[in-house]
């Protein structure tokens, strides 16, 4: 049967495929397929592993003390049974064979398949066996893990016959796990939960696939290996299509990977608008091995390295100033002497150092994350983590130019505070032997005590970058990551509008770069009004600089000017905003 969800769009284009449904808890199970040579000798894995289950269950029923209650041995038959079922392996083994998926990735699928016959029993005790089932599925993941054979070698799709794209269904996943799918044989998202900037929606752009959050229910209406169609500009998700529909979207593919590969071509075309404005076209990333990525798509530099994702999936261990140091070098020497701002760590609210997703967050006691203790407060509650940033940060400088970040501030003594220890660490370095050069400190204005108090900011500091996505949060305090109330996560809201355009103007006039590194700096609705309130440097995904420069490419930043007033005070900012910006845009660029 033929049905649609909706849910926010998050991330351009059309995906095609079949679903691949992961609960959230297990989203860190490795995905990768196995060549034809290898199938049998993964099943083999995988009955191992089973094996190697059933005899500990074994054993622990012969270990059973003569008074254990009769129900411990009830229930440690019905692990065997169901152990034993063809359902299990052999569904498993389905898996293997048709999709060439590994034994713990099939094990995964297989659970899902089974899950929903269980949720969907009359009888309330074989409903409740769905629980047996999934311990049994840890179970065998853990026997899996510790089997000794051979692990077969990951290959691609291309390297057997089924081509078939897949796309990940889950009900949440967290930031730190998204953050592995980042080459990941998955061509688009779907979840339950998020909203359009949240973090986990974020990483998603920022794998430039086409992907939907906030479906609310996808998770549980979508059947493994349903096909399914992913409408990432809509926000809609289409399940089991017809042809007609089927045909209609494979054109619409088509269209947009052609005009990716024209955009593409824009790539070394210098980002100057008509009247001869030079614009800063900067790349956000994650993680080093993104730079890449930056340089491809043409970016002059990097506006922000969100370093947070450096410290999570780690059990709790922090990565040390070497590891750290390494991480910086690497991209600082991608950027090839272009500038590379290093954001220092931003954990807390959705980014949580270990990989609980929104939905868990919610059930955590931390009443609320977003302005709890999270980005520089987390920092500065941590002085020696703090401190040990910042040398490795200060010690990348010597390999190229690097500026320095700070998230979230909202108060002079937390600047006074980041002096102090940016000092401190200068002094050790030098005491080290470590080389380093000069380091610009810049602040992030994504609290609207800090956008009010900038002209005081500026004094302390060389630089800022306005970070809408929180910017916008806490002006109208709405949760970022939650798709109930996503409908008033507003970036044309007339006081976020006037904030973003004061903190611009104030910057400006004290002679101090201002950049925007928040959602809005990507979308190329808002190149123009950014443009008019005078932004001359912007930062994004690599994938979103195209677009952005060709809006940049057209337009003419004094006759914007004029227009800004007008948007301002109107009460409806973007419907103003189409009326006096369009026609300002000049003619289209022709692009060889
Ligand atoms: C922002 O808040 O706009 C920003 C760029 O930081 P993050 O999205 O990582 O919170
Ligand atoms: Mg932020």
């Amino acid at each position: 049967m033929s049905f649609q969800v909706f849910g926010i769009a998050v991330s351009r284009g059309v995906a095609i495929g079949r679903a691949v449904l992961v609960a959230s808890s297990r989203v860190d199970v490795a995905h990768y397929f196995v060549a034809p040579g290898e199938v049998q000798a993964e099943i083999d894995r995988l009955l191992r592993a089973r094996d190697a289950v059933v005899q500990e269950l074994v054993t622990l029923k012969e270990e059973l003390p003569e008074d254990a209650p009769h129900e411990l041995a009830a229930l440690l038959d019905v692990h065997l049974m169901l152990l034993h079922d063809e359902a299990f392996t052999g569904g498993a083994s389905h898996w293997i064979v048709e999709r060439h998926y590994n034994a713990e990735w099939a094990l995964s699928a297989q659970l899902e398949v089974l899950a929903r016959q269980f949720d969907e029993m009359e009888d309330d005790y074989l409903r409740e066996r769905k629980a047996d089932l999934e311990q049994l599925v840890e179970r065998v993941l853990g026997a899996l893990a510790q089997e000794q054979g051979d692990t077969p070698t990951p290959v691609t799709p291309r390297d057997f016959a089924g081509e078939d794209p897949l796309l990940l269904v889950a009900a949440d996943i967290a930031p730190a796990d998204m953050i592995q799918f980042k080459r990941s044989v998955f061509r688009g998202f779907i979840t339950d939960i998020g909203g359009k900037t949240s973090h986990t929606a974020i990483v998603a752009r920022s794998m430039d696939i086409p992907a939907v959050v906030g479906t609310r229910e996808a998770s549980r209406l979508i059947m493994q290996d349903d096909w399914v169609i992913i409408d990432g500009d809509a926000g809609t998700v289409i399940v089991n299509p017809s042809p007609i529909v089927l045909e209609e979207y494979r054109f619409r593919q088509r269209q947009s990977e052609l005009e990716r590969a024209r955009l593409g071509r824009l790539r070394h075309t210098p980002a100057v608008t008509l009247d001869g404005e030079h614009i800063e076209l900067h790349a956000n990333i994650e993680m080093p091995a993104d730079a890449e990525a930056a340089v491809e798509a043409g970016a002059t530099g990097v506006g922000l390295f969100r370093s947070e994702f450096l410290f999570m999936n780690r059990d709790g261990e922090l990565p040390s100033e070497d590891e750290q140091f390494a991480a910086y070098k690497a991209a600082v020497v991608a950027m090839k002497g272009m500038p590379v701002t290093i954001r220092t760590v931003d954990v807390g609210a959705d980014k949580p150092l270990d990989r609980l997703t929104v939905n868990e967050l919610r059930h955590e006691h931390v009443l609320n994350p977003a302005m709890g203790l999270r980005a520089i407060r987390w920092s500065l509650a941590e002085p020696s983590m703090f401190r040990q940033q910042l040398r490795a940060i200060f010690r990348a400088s010597a390999f190229g130019k690097v500026r320095l970040l700070i998230p979230m501030v909202a108060h002079l003594s937390e600047v006074r505070q980041i002096l102090d220890a940016v000092r401190k660490v200068q002094q050790q370095l030098t005491d080290a032997g470590h080389a380093y050069t000069r380091v610009e400190l810049g602040v992030m204005i994504e609290i609207p005590a800090a956008a009010v108090m900038l002209p005081l900011l500026l004094r302390h500091v060389d630089f800022v970058s306005i970070g809408t996505n929180d910017l916008i949060q806490y002006t109208l305090a709405i949760d970022r990551a939650d798709e109930a109330v996503a409908h008033l996560y507003d970036p044309w809201h007339p006081a976020v509008l006037q904030l973003i355009s004061q903190s611009i103007a104030q910057a400006r006039a004290a002679g101090k770069s201002v950049s925007v590194c928040g959602e809005m700096a990507g979308d190329p609705v808002f190149t123009e009004l950014l443009l008019a309130m005078g932004l001359r440097s912007f930062s994004m995904h690599p994938s979103q600089i195209p677009a952005v420069k060709q809006r940049v490419l057209r337009a003419d930043s004094q006759r914007l000017a004029v227009a800004l007033p007008r948007i301002l005070d109107s009460e409806d900012p973007q419907a103003a905003a189409d009326k006096e910006l369009a026609p300002v845009r000049s003619g289209s660029i022709a692009v060889h």
